[in-house]
């Protein structure tokens, strides 16, 4: 058995290859041992995966979401009040609590010198984010081997084809090309529900979808959508024009779901709402 990526033999390789993080809810899209060599899985979660979590936007969405970490922790959001603090979510209540460790800012919130706590909110992911694209490259890589999935003859033939060696590369190393384009847009909002009667009576959330695009002129694209944001990424080379060729030619749809099967409900709220409270915890 040869790794995807780097095509070293991967026999004694112990880690299953999550496609997208667990820390960003994923459970089941996994490919087994091996197919993902320890050494690629690793420099992946640590250079890759990390990184793009650690961003921001990624950690106020998982920190808003409630989205556990592999280790059942929900990532803690910034804020300030005076100086800034981290806010921490109780995972079984999901009440907010932060810490504050100087007494000076206890004392001023005391004697209402300060009246407002900042919490930056990010809504977007950065624009030309060469940690994303990296990010979405491995992604699309793994979503056409677990297409084929487990046949191993097809997963050879990926291991093997040079036409994805240049993408491969740039997961692996990232030099070449200094750029690999992708394509962001939101499709619906983050706390968004959705309800598809062939699917389930109730309204359900999507953390993630993905599926993969094959155009006209016979360009292989990714695309995934995160928390209402579609992202896409073309295997065959480094340009995103022919996605937006697509979508002009399909009046701006999202190749990932039939909005006819599919109803998007919006009001259901999540998140910071006027009115929540946040309990403050004094530490000496
Ligand atoms: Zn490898």
């Amino acid at each position: 058995m040869r790794c995807v990526f780097c095509k070293k033999n991967s026999e004694n390789s112990k880690s299953v290859e999550h496609i997208i993080p667990e820390s960003l809810g994923n459970k089941e899209h996994i490919l087994g041992k091996g197919v993902v060599c320890d050494n690629c899985n690793n420099y992946f979660a640590l250079k890759i995966e990390k990184i793009v979590l650690d961003k921001p936007y990624f950690k106020g969405l998982r920190h808003r979401n409630f989205i556990e970490s592999k280790k059942g922790v929900i990532p803690r959001e910034r804020a300030l009040i005076g100086g800034d603090f981290d806010i921490f979510i109780d995972n079984n209540n999901g009440e907010r609590s932060i810490l504050i460790n100087n007494p000076n800012t206890v004392n001023k919130i005391k004697n209402k010198e300060v009246f407002h706590m900042i919490v930056p909110h990010f809504t977007e992911p950065t624009e030309n984010d060469k940690d994303i694209s990296r990010f979405l490259g491995k992604i699309a890589i793994e979503v056409l081997v677990h297409h084929l999935y487990p046949n191993q003859e097809w997963i050879d033939e990926i291991t093997d084809k040079p036409e994805l060696d240049s993408l491969k590369d740039y997961v692996r190393i990232g030099n070449k090309p200094n750029f690999w384009e992708y394509h962001q847009r939101r499709i619906y909002n983050e706390e968004d529900r959705f309800l598809n009667l062939k699917i389930s009576p109730e309204p359900y959330e999507v953390l993630h979808e993905f599926t993969l695009l094959h155009t006209d002129d016979f360009e292989l694209y990714l695309v995934i959508a995160i928390m209402g944001i579609e992202y896409s990424l073309n295997l065959s080379n480094p340009k995103i024009d022919g996605y937006k060729k697509w979508l002009i030619k399909n009046d701006y749809q999202t190749p990932l779901y039939d909005s006819n099967e599919r109803k998007i409900i919006s009001d259901i709220k999540k998140g910071w709402q006027d009115g929540d409270s946040l309990r403050f915890f004094q530490n000496y």
